[in-house]
């Protein structure tokens, strides 16, 4: 066994004894006919919430029940192909956790991580990038993960969007 195999199965052990999903669900979740290998997949087919398991088990947990479109505040969150997933297109995320402590599947779990894992990306509109100044994305920024030359500390970012929205020419897209 790789430690990759180890590590998934661990990982997926613990969300089986944590979630009341059954062993079969999970497992038509997780692997895939085409890939014997027991690996879960980690990137994301569509934005989450945060608090989100990873892909393959919040594909297996998540049955587009709604109650997290309900409980966030902002109206971030919409259900597409019977899946939550998140939009930060007029509002920004505070990762205040509603969602998380509303979905009775654990897709989303308050113990998951708090970041949307969206990050920010900076096209050739920002200012900066044509020799201009301006600071307001690093100004506004709750966890000043953007340094004054558009470096972005990917592990102090959260993704939530604040970016995003703050910015004025629209130089920012989350990815
Ligand atoms: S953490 Fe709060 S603001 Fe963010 S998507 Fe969930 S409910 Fe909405
Ligand atoms: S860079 Fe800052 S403002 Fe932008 S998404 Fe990350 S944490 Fe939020």
């Amino acid at each position: 066994m790789t430690a990759m195999q180890g590590k998934n199965e661990q990982y997926y052990k613990a969300y089986l004894t944590y979630n009341r999903i059954s062993r079969r669900a999970l497992l038509r979740g997780v692997f895939h006919p085409a890939e014997q290998a027991t690996q879960i997949r980690e990137f994301r087919l569509a934005p989450r919430p945060p608090f989100a398991a990873a892909e393959d088990l919040f594909l297996a947990a998540c049955n587009g029940c709604g109650a997290c479109v309900a409980a966030c505040p902002y109206n971030l969150i919409r259900i597409s192909g019977q899946k939550a997933m998140l939009e930060l297109e007029y509002a920004a995320c505070d990762l205040c956790g509603k969602c998380a402590e509303s979905c009775s599947t654990h897709a989303l779990h308050p113990a998951f991580k708090k970041d949307t894992q969206l990050r920010p990306h900076f096209s050739e509109h920002c200012l900066l990038k044509q020799n201009q100044f301006c600071a307001v994305c690093q100004e506004i920024c709750p966890q000043q993960a953007i340094s004054a030359d558009l470096q972005l500390n990917h592990e102090v970012c959260n993704g939530c969007g604040e970016c995003k929205l703050a910015c004025f020419v629209s130089a920012i897209q989350l990815i």
